[in-house]
Parts: structure tokens; C-alpha cells; sequence
């Protein structure tokens, strides 16, 4: 706790100082241009991986950066809300959902029943990403653990893309070429970024 509250005083002393007029500007209202959804492993910083400001990123975590898909409904859905307040309220011109290498989440798609029932809440959560598990089970051996890690990880980021366009309201202006959708890779130990491109359906070294 200690390191945070020395945090508190040295962003006030430094970055801030250094973004003062900004902050200024943004004190009233915010004009994000992209809404990133990422996974909320501390390892992604979508800030940092994309040298933004502040006012730039409308941003989402969950775990394994999932879509719920699109339903009317009177539950409480976090997710969901973001984005529709991202997209309809703020106007945002871009959706990017992220994925990472290494990722907690998806790799407990794999882990027994048991594993997770201390966990009730967080295996629930991951029953959305159930259908990735299915395609990528498909088409590697169960020898194959390091290419099936990397696969789940990049198969689901390219489902939540497909769920995102369940909502009427990204359809639309997908449709109507007024909002981009697109899915990127984040490799921990590399920096780098792979973007899926829609037209092979291969994820491609951001340069
Ligand atoms: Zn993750």
C-alpha cells in the first residue's frame, strides 16, 4: 500500500504537471475515440501499449477480455453497459478487443470441473467463451499444449468480435462504415502487437 500512496504524490509532482493543460481540458467532459476492451490481467497496459492519454481510451476489463453476446435484459451486466454507453453516449469511433499471451483465463478453459468450483463465479463468466474451446479442441492434439494456448487466445479474441456484432446498435454503424471493429494479440514478453486481419483470418505483426 505504501508503494501506491508514494504513486499518489509522484504522479501529482511529475505526470501530472506534465499533462496539466490536458487534465484541464478534460475536467468537464471526455471525447475517447476508441473503446478497448482488454483482459484484466495486470501484465496489459492498454495505455502504455499504445503510447494514449488520458481522453483517448474508453476502456473494458474482464477476464479473457470477453463480448458477452447481445440480450435484452433486467440483470445487472457490466460489460454490456461500458459498451453501450461507449458506443452510444460517447460516440466512440473504434472497438478494439485485445487478447494477451499467457492468459489466466483462457487456460482455465481447460482446467478440470473441480479446479474451478472455488471459483463459481469466474467459471460462469468463462462458459462465454465455451464455443472457443470447442474449435481450437478440434484442431490440435492434446500434445500440442504450447500451440494450443496461442490458439485459444487468438480464436477467442476473434469470437468476441463476432459477439460484439450481436448488438443491433455496433451492427448498424459497423454496417454504415461509421465504427471499425478490430481484434488484437498482445505478446507479454515480446511488446508486440498482432492485428487479425478479416480478410485471411490470420493475425499479422503491427508495423
Ligand atoms: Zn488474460
Amino acid at each position: 500500500m505504501e508503494k501506491l500512496l508514494q504513486g499518489l504524490i509522484k504522479f501529482r509532482k511529475n505526470d501530472f504537471e506534465v499533462h496539466r493543460e490536458l487534465f484541464g481540458k478534460l475536467s468537464r467532459s471526455q471525447n475517447p475515440h476508441t473503446l478497448f476492451i482488454g483482459c484484466s490481467d495486470s501484465r496489459l497496459v492498454p495505455n502504455l501499449i499504445t503510447q494514449t492519454l488520458p481522453g483517448e481510451l474508453f476502456v473494458i476489463r474482464n477476464i479473457a477480455n470477453i463480448v458477452p453476446p447481445y440480450r435484452n435484459t433486467q440483470e445487472y451486466l457490466a460489460t454490456t453497459a461500458a459498451i453501450e454507453y461507449a458506443v452510444n453516449v460517447l460516440e466512440v469511433q473504434n472497438i478494439i478487443v485485445c487478447g494477451h499471451s499467457n492468459c489466466g483465463g483462457c487456460k482455465s478453459l481447460y482446467s478440470p470441473d473441480e479446479e474451478l468450483d472455488t471459483i463459481p463465479h469466474t467459471k460462469k463468466w468463462l462458459e462465454l467463451a465455451g464455443n472457443v474451446k470447442n474449435r481450437v479442441l478440434a484442431e490440435v492434439t492434446e500434445d500440442e499444449k504450447g500451440k494450443r494456448e496461442w490458439m485459444t487466445e487468438q480464436i477467442n479474441v476473434v469470437e468476441q468480435l463476432k459477439h460484439l456484432l450481436t448488438y443491433p446498435f455496433i451492427r448498424d454503424k459497423y454496417t454504415q462504415q461509421t465504427l471499425t471493429i478490430d481484434g488484437w494479440y498482445y505478446i507479454i514478453e515480446t511488446g508486440e502487437v498482432y492485428i487479425y486481419n478479416k480478410q485471411n483470418g490470420v493475425f499479422e505483426l503491427a508495423n
